[in-house]
């Protein structure tokens, strides 16, 4: 589903993922046509403004995180942005339906999908909640709509309201609320009529049930390939009748994702669940990470941002690694692990990773070595020359006043670092010196 907004995003996303850096003109340029994209998905204009400012302000500024290029990291601002617009609190699928009987009120238009969609929900609540549900059809008007949710009901397993010929909806609503306290149900369902288009006479049935019912959840049901209409129907019922959640039907098919956004954002109702097809399974809770991602068709992209975090420490600790087994270890790598070890958390962290270096870790600590002096340290080494960096054996005494002076440190302290790198130095050219075979190509492998 959701191909047309997918598609139009990969464009966007391909042209950023082959530049360099991600300059505040990249997130603009690229966000205008995310824009374009979710106006044709059929996103209304004001959730599409909303949601561009939110994105705009997330990426202009933020940094782009080292081993995944610009493009990808919009891609999981987007993706990030869409599924903060898609969540409603707390469990979607959690129902009110503590006090039985709690009744549930379903409406929507006809061909919504209502019916199957309220035996599916009480095929859901039976198996997945033990509950004993009754469902009662209001559709007078449809006296198929009525014989057809008796019909599910036998499939499912569920009881149905006997069919009562010449009541109005409001008799039949009374009729099902008597019923299911009288047999010990947890839960009543009252399928109201639909109609092809919102009229005032269908807004006033269903008031009068809900009125009648006093729902715990009144759940609309909306079909999810209808775009901008959807988020009408919405408005208009929740204005009227006063919506608790909303359920997307037809969502298994191709449809553009615009509709789910929209309503989230304009309604602000959660949505609770998503039909997936005709089957009574074929239902599901609302899940935005799981849209979110259908929507991009990215999701392999965000998945891989969130893992560059994870391995790019990894990965910086195997180019060192490389370095060493070249027997090459100068004052800019004992920087760059000085700065790794202030990321990961100190000094253990670091050593860990790395096969043995356990004692090494001791032997630098009782060098007075400890992870507050970490900033104080990489201080140091920034006062330092470029050249000074790349051959520490450059600095004598004029040179380690100047850098002490510089980082407000002691010679002493520079002394110390000093001594710290010899012995890395050292433990490294041994190391690289195992060859082929050695510890550090395993480690590598
Ligand atoms: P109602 O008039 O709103 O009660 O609509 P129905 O429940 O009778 O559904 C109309 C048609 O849509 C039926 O053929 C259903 O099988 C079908 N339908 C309902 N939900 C879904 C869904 O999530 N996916 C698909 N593919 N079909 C659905």
């Amino acid at each position: 589903m959701f191909e047309n907004l997918s598609e139009r995003l990969s464009g966007v996303f391909d042209r950023l993922t082959k530049q360099g850096s991600l300059s505040e003109e990249d997130v603009k340029t690229a966000l205008r046509e995310v824009r374009v994209a979710l106006l044709e998905a059929d996103v209304s204009l004001p959730v599409a403004r909303d949601f561009i400012k939110t994105v705009e302000s997330r990426a202009t500024g933020q940094a782009v995180t080292k081993s995944v290029t610009p493009g990808q990291q919009v891609v999981k601002i987007v993706h990030d942005a869409l599924v903060e617009t898609l969540r409603g609190e707390g469990d979607p699928g959690a129902l009110k339906i503590d006090n039985p009987p709690a009744p549930i009120l379903m409406v929507g238009l006809q061909g919504s999908g209502k019916t199957t969609t309220t035996a599916k929900l009480a095929k859901r609540l039976k198996d997945r909640e033990g509950k004993r549900v009754l469902m009662a059809s209001l559709d007078t008007n449809r006296p198929a709509a009525m014989e057809q949710l008796a019909i599910l009901g036998k499939q499912i397993g569920v009881d149905t309201l006997p069919i009562v010929k010449g009541e109005d909806p409001v008799q039949i609503a009374k009729r099902a609320k008597t019923q299911a306290a009288l047999g010990g149900y947890d839960v009543y369902m009252l399928d109201t009529a639909g109609r092809l288009h919102i009229d005032a006479e269908l807004i006033a049935q269903a008031a009068a049930v809900r009125d009648v019912a006093n729902p715990r959840e009144t759940l609309l049901v909306v079909d999810g390939l209808t775009g901008q209409d959807a988020v009408n129907v919405a408005t208009e019922f929740d204005d009227k009748i006063g919506v608790t959640g909303v359920v997307l039907t037809r969502m298994d098919g191709d449809g553009r994702g615009g509709a789910a956004l929209s309503m989230r954002a304009i309604t602000g109702k959660p949505i609770r669940f998503v039909g997936l097809g005709e089957k009574m399974d074929a239902l599901e809770t609302f899940e935005p990470d799981r849209i979110a991602g259908r929507i991009l068709g990215m999701g392999d992209i965000v998945a891989l941002v969130e893992k560059a975090q994870e391995t790019i420490e990894a990965a910086e600790a195997e180019k060192m690694m490389r370095r060493m087994a070249k027997g090459q270890f100068n004052m800019n790598d004992l920087k760059g692990q000085l700065e790794q070890m202030q990321k990961m958390g100190g000094m253990q962290g670091l050593m860990g990773m790395m096969p043995g270096m356990g004692k090494m870790a001791k032997q630098v600590e009782d060098a007075g070595f400890d992870d507050k002096m970490l900033t104080r340290q990489i201080a140091m080494i920034q006062s330092m020359t470029k050249k000074e960096r790349a051959n520490p054996a450059l600095l004598q005494a004029s040179r380690k006043k100047r850098i002490a002076a510089g980082s407000g440190m002691d010679v002493s302290d520079l002394n110390k670092l000093l001594k710290m790198h010899r012995q890395m130095a050292d433990m490294m050219k041994k190391m690289g010196k195992m060859g082929k075979g050695g510890m550090l190509k395993q480690a590598m492998k």
